[in-house]
């Protein structure tokens, strides 16, 4: 039930800045994975080398869809596959919701295809993904009208337009209040739990790590220092 295997994976930055030891790791299908870590532990790192917008510089990433990470076709395939979440959710301001949440959708299809009227499809799908996240009232609303907490819903609706296996998400609620936060984290592990996909968020807060994680993975030094259920991380971790 493996989705994506870490094999002896490890990265050093030019400079020779180890971020992160070869590390060998396996994320099963529809699992909720929080990696955790104090600023500067690897977290990004790893996250980002899921996908190979960080290249390691050791071992191997494997996709249970596609394969061995080693070629351009693999890659792109398993990218086509993996939304991404970030902390500043990256969103076009002055377009609205539903423009953003198509960006993401058509950035994955053929390039000729934004010459061409939009198929209603993708029109209906990137509403839908408004509606998962409580926005359809906002679908025309330009995004930089609107609050933190439902930017961040607009980057997870254009991330579920991709209609992913997986989602990686980098400090997605670093920059939102507690309860915004809380209420984002709660939204994003319950449509990934509808949908069966697996996620992997960093967070550098043990509180919401133990609140919404199906497994903690910590990080300190550029190592894994801890992977089990919140259940069992205990209080002096
Ligand atoms: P984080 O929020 O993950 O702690 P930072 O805010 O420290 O990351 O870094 C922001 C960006 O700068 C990231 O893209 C990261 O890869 C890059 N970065 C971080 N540290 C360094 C460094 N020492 N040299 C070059 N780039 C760095
Ligand atoms: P975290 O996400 O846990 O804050 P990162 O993965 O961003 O940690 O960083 C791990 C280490 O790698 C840190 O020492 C950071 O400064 C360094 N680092 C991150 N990105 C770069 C980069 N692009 N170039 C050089 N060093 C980097």
């Amino acid at each position: 039930n493996t989705m994506l295997r870490i094999d002896g994976m490890g990265v050093t930055y030019p400079g020779n800045v180890l971020a992160l030891r070869p590390t060998t790791i396996e994320f099963s299908k529809g699992e909720f994975t929080v990696l955790l870590g104090l600023s500067g532990a690897g977290k990004s790192t790893l996250l980002r080398s899921l996908n190979h917008l960080v290249r390691p510089t050791s071992g191997k990433v494997i996709s249970s869809e596609f394969g061995v990470l080693d070629n351009r076709r693999t890659v792109r395939q398993h990218r086509s596959r993996t939304a991404m979440v970030f902390q500043h959710h990256q969103l076009i301001e002055r377009h609205t919701a539903l423009q953003n949440v198509l960006t993401g959708r058509l950035a994955y299809h053929s390039t000729c295809r934004s010459l061409l009227p939009l198929p209603r499809a993708d029109l209906e799908l990137a509403y839908h993904c408004l509606e998962r996240v409580g926005l359809a009232d906002k679908a025309i609303a330009r995004v930089d009208q609107l609050s933190g907490g439902q930017q961040q819903r607009v980057g997870i609706a254009r991330a579920l337009a991709q209609q992913p296996s997986m989602i990686l998400a980098d400090e997605p609620v670093a920059s939102l209040d507690p309860a915004t936060s809380a209420r984002v984290l709660g939204l994003l592990r319950d449509i990934c739990r509808e949908d069966g996909i697996t996620a992997v968020i960093s967070l550098h807060q043990l509180e919401y790590a133990r609140r919404f994680a199906d497994r903690i993975v910590g990080l300190a030094n550029a190592r894994i220092v801890f992977d089990d259920t919140p259940a069992h991380l205990r209080q002096e971790h």
